[in-house]
């Protein structure tokens, strides 16, 4: 047999490929950022991001849109496998938050630089990436978490490497290998986002404790945010709310009481966002649960209804039952032997103070309602609920004193005025959005720019052209 010189090129070409592709197959299984091992995945993000480092703004902005477009087209499945694989919430509803998601977190155009000029010359502030951020995401948004943090970190100029929660596993994954499609797509590095195939306690334990992981963002509970901030690491800590709704005898009560189960009922009150109680003056009480009622609200009166459903949804310490958490109204109502009707939106009752549902940050369509002689005794009740959790609080009232009294008082990360909660992530109103909120840590409602390192670039004696 006759072999020439570029034949034996192609054997050569093919044999390289071919141990290439079993070391990365060892890597990197299938391909789309989606690894078998924690510490891989760590590894095959900051080969990406090296790479990824030496990338103009313009290609950056160029893989940005790329995921966006791709994320689009996937917008449907995600909130289908999402509500299947964690059993929480509506699929209408994941449908309009991915895309909030995708639509609304800034890209590379959030990076800002600063700059000073003087007789001294010019300095530059400008945004650096941190380098591998290695992110933990919920259960309650598992994938628009995933979406947002990906767009904003890669935005930054950062790689990222998620943690996801077990129980939302195999639509991250999905997430993740869209993410990275789109990249593809685009000629852009590979595995600048990736995952574990199956996330453990363990897996995000080597996570945060990783040489190669500059950054921690956790979006969850406080037990995570607690772990993420103990990390040794900067880290964004986003954690739990406990959003109040007050309502005050100046208020549009239809209005309110609409905008009340709009907000309390999106996504069956999954996001961190939604209202989880409500605070009203005693004047206009019965006249707001009247319109509630109307409104797709279904009261229980019964105390010993209310009974059943505290010992349903909560457990002898008067925590949530997580099996609950998500569900839709009617399906909690049948459980203790009531059937509703499926239009309905949220389940309220009048309660004391300091009852559990009030104290709880229960993520369901349950509703407690707390009557109030008056204002200051709605502020003060509405600051003692939130728990300090410097989150989400939502008012409805036309007195701007009553209001600014409140905002000062409550110092919570959003405030919304007159409208469901879900206008303080952008939805229905102004404002870029996120899916994660850092209270604690202060970031506030994060974008690229919350990724990125100040850096400070001096020209002494030159440049200023004044
Ligand atoms: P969770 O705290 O149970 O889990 C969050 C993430 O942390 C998951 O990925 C989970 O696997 C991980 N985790 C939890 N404990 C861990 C441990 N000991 N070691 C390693 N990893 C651990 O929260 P959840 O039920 O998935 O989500 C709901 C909570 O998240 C609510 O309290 C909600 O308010 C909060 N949340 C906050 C924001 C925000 O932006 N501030 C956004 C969404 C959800």
């Amino acid at each position: 047999m006759n072999i020439d010189a570029s034949m034996i090129e192609k054997i050569v070409r093919n044999v390289l490929e071919e141990i290439l592709d079993q070391s990365n197959n060892h890597k990197d299984d299938n391909k789309f950022g989606v690894f078998h091992n924690m510490d891989d995945a760590i590894d095959a993000a900051w080969f990406a991001q090296k790479e990824f480092e030496k990338c103009s703004l313009t290609r950056r902005s160029e893989i940005i849109q790329a995921m966006r477009e791709e994320l689009s087209r996937n917008v449907e499945d995600f909130a289908k496998m999402g509500a299947e694989e964690t059993g929480m919430g509506r699929f209408e509803h994941k449908i309009l938050k991915h895309k909030l998601a995708i639509e609304k977190t800034p890209g590379v155009e959030d990076l800002k630089p600063e700059v000073s000029t003087g007789d001294g010359g010019l300095t530059l502030y400008e945004m650096s990436p941190f380098g591998v951020i290695g992110a933990i995401a919920p259960s309650t948004n598992p994938t628009e978490t995933i979406i947002c943090n990906a767009i904003g970190m890669l935005a930054a100029g950062n790689a990222v490497v998620f943690s996801p929660h077990p129980g939302g596993k195999r639509v991250s994954v999905l997430a993740v290998e869209t993410i990275n499609k789109a990249i593809e797509k685009v000629n852009g590095p590979k595995n600048l986002v990736v995952t574990v195939k199956e996330p453990t306690i363990e897996s995000t334990n080597i996570m945060l404790k990783h040489e190669k992981i500059n950054m921690i963002c956790a979006t969850g509970g406080p037990g995570i945010v607690k772990i993420a901030l103990s990390s040794g690491k900067k880290a964004i800590g986003a954690g739990a709310g406990n959003p109040p709704a007050l309502v005050d005898e100046t208020a549009d009560i239809e209005k309110a009481a609409k905008d009340i189960i709009d907000g309390c009922s999106f996504d069956n009150n999954l996001p961190c966002t939604a209202e989880k109680e409500v605070i009203v003056v005693d004047c206009v009480a019965d006249q707001l649960k009247s319109c509630m009622r109307n409104y797709y609200g279904f009261e229980i009166k019964d105390q010993e209804l209310l009974h059943k459903l505290e010992n349903l949804v909560l457990n002898e310490k008067g925590m949530i039952k997580k099996e609950f958490v998500g569900k839709n109204a009617d399906y909690i109502m049948k459980q203790i032997g009531i059937v509703i009707n499926s239009s309905i939106k949220v389940i309220f009752a009048e309660v004391e103070k300091d009852h559990p549902f009030v104290i709880e940050e229960l993520m369901m369509p349950i509703l407690p309602i707390v009557r109030v002689k008056d204002i200051d005794k709605a502020i003060e009740l509405g600051v003692k609920v939130e728990h300090g959790n410097r989150h989400t609080a939502i008012m409805h009232s036309k007195n701007v004193d009553n209001l600014t009294r409140f905002a000062k008082a409550v110092q919570t990360t959003i405030f919304v005025k007159n409208a469901p909660s879900y206008a303080g992530i952008g939805f229905g109103a102004e404002g870029h959005s996120t899916f994660t909120i850092a209270g604690p840590t202060g970031e506030g409602l994060t974008s690229a720019r919350t990724f990125t390192r100040k850096r400070r670039c001096v020209l002494s004696d030159g440049f200023s052209i004044k």
